[in-house]
């Protein structure tokens, strides 16, 4: 870990009901304390459940925020959500390009960047979700897919607003399978992705992008990846759906040199 205030992020995906959500999020906003001030912490709850759990979140640090948004401002878009209303609910970030949404709904590195585009240009902060598929890394193209995908979906973005951008780098066949890349490997994916931002956007915007690891993190394994120069935190699928483990996660970033 570095002087970077680390992140760690919940995406609870399709899951919980509502009052299970609203059970989690009390659960964390308690256990958090004051300690919320030396992490970011990003909640990410299915739609239906934001204005519950937003409520709860109140005026505490906690970020609220999307797994999804829609590139239009209104329209014609069925089953979409918009900025505007995610602002409504007082949501301030958005996950974007989650390998989910690209590899099982399908989406591709265009969609994707129009979705930066228009959650930038509406003020939100998006987590930009990147990472290579098993048979990619096999094939020796993990770095080329993922600084494609960078590439592609920041290439509209402009310095001042990569102070709004998370990169989240999640290999695809660590996600949700109990694999997890280990400290080494997902170091050197992060350090390339960190010199490519430097690169295009500068030193001083390279140094300051936080860039969170995200696949089958739990709190066994949190500290040592989190202990990597440039991993700055996590974004956390099964293990951020128990109060404790997501907490645990979120001490192992404080306290991680
Ligand atoms: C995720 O959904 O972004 C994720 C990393 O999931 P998991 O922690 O379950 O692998």
């Amino acid at each position: 870990m570095t002087s970077r205030v680390p992140v760690v992020g919940g995406n609870w995906k399709m899951n919980l009901d509502l009052a299970s959500a609203a059970e989690l999020a009390d659960d964390i906003v308690a256990g958090l304390g004051a300690s919320e001030l030396q992490c970011d912490v990003m909640l990410f709850p299915p739609f239906p459940y934001l204005h519950t759990v937003g409520k709860i979140l109140g005026h505490h640090a906690v970020l609220l925020g999307a797994q999804n948004v829609w590139t239009e401002a209104n329209g014609a878009y069925t089953g979409e959500v918009s900025t505007s209303m995610l602002h409504d609910l007082a949501t301030t970030v958005v996950l974007v390009g989650h390998s989910e949404r690209r590899h099982v709904i399908g989406e591709d590195d265009a969609l994707v960047a129009r979705k930066v585009r228009a959650a930038l240009a509406a003020d939100l902060r998006v987590v930009l979700c990147v990472g290579e598929t098993l048979d990619q890394r096999h094939a020796g193209q993990t770095e080329t897919v993922v600084l494609g995908q960078i590439r592609s979906g920041l290439s509209d973005v402009t310095v001042p607003e990569m102070a709004r951008v998370v990169i989240a780098y999640e290999p695809v066949w660590a996600i949700g399978t109990g694999a997890t890349a280990t400290p080494e490997d997902a170091q050197a994916v992060h350090a390339s992705i960190r010199a490519w931002i430097s690169d295009r956007f500068g030193a001083a915007t390279g140094a300051a992008t936080r860039i969170q690891y995200g696949g089958s993190v739990t709190p066994r394994n949190a500290a040592e990846l989190f202990a990597q120069p440039d991993i700055d935190g996590g974004l956390i699928g099964g293990a951020s759906l128990k109060a404790d483990a997501f907490l645990a996660i979120v001490r192992a970033a404080i306290s991680t040199p």
